[in-house]
């Protein structure tokens, strides 16, 4: 991919949350295999990798790293996971709990893998293959973005603790 399209696809993706913004450490070795998160293509051991570790960890090569980076800088000084629109997405995440399109996740059991061409189990958009994707163990639709799912899990937790509060008034009568 020529830089100035990886540039722009980088820059959409923080922009959507789909990529957390870049951390400034990162450790670098030579290529294990792993697939660069930023251009999509295997990192071979002939070229520097980029071990990331942010939300969850992540590989790039050394040049898709400064260019994540580099476009990273906007949001530097804030929590870039918090900061994108996580709170539009546990609104989606409570309107279909409420309508009953999304189950309550009952664990935070889930992996971390390479993205799958699939559609997001939460915002419905689709994964592409070089995005980090969450699997969601035991869920029907398995595959999220790792925003969505954060938002799903958020949501999922404050609606179990919802349920679990007794309807019953235990230290009601202390006379
Ligand atoms: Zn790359
Ligand atoms: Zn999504």
């Amino acid at each position: 991919m020529p830089q100035i399209a990886l540039r722009q696809t980088v820059r959409e993706r923080l922009a959507s949350g789909w990529l957390f913004p870049a951390p400034h450490k990162v450790w670098a070795g030579k290529g294990t295999g792993h697939v660069c998160v930023v251009c999509g293509t295997t990192i071979t051991p002939s070229e520097v990798e980029n071990e990331v570790d942010g939300p969850v960890t992540v590989w790039t090569h050394l040049p898709c790293y400064s260019i994540w980076r580099e476009e990273s800088k906007p949001y530097d000084g804030a929590d870039g996971t918090d900061r994108i629109d996580l709170g539009d997405l546990r609104q989606i995440v409570r309107e279909r709990f409420a309508n009953g399109t999304l189950p309550v996740l009952p664990h935070d059991k889930s992996w971390t893998g390479r993205g799958v061409s699939d559609l997001c189990g939460v915002c419905s958009s689709p994964i592409f293959a070089a995005e980090s994707s969450q699997e969601v163990i035991g869920a029907p639709r398995a595959h999220t973005h790792l925003v969505c799912y954060r938002a799903w899990l958020l949501e999922s937790i404050a609606s179990r603790q919802v349920d679990e509060r007794p309807s019953a008034e235990p230290h009601a009568d202390d006379s």
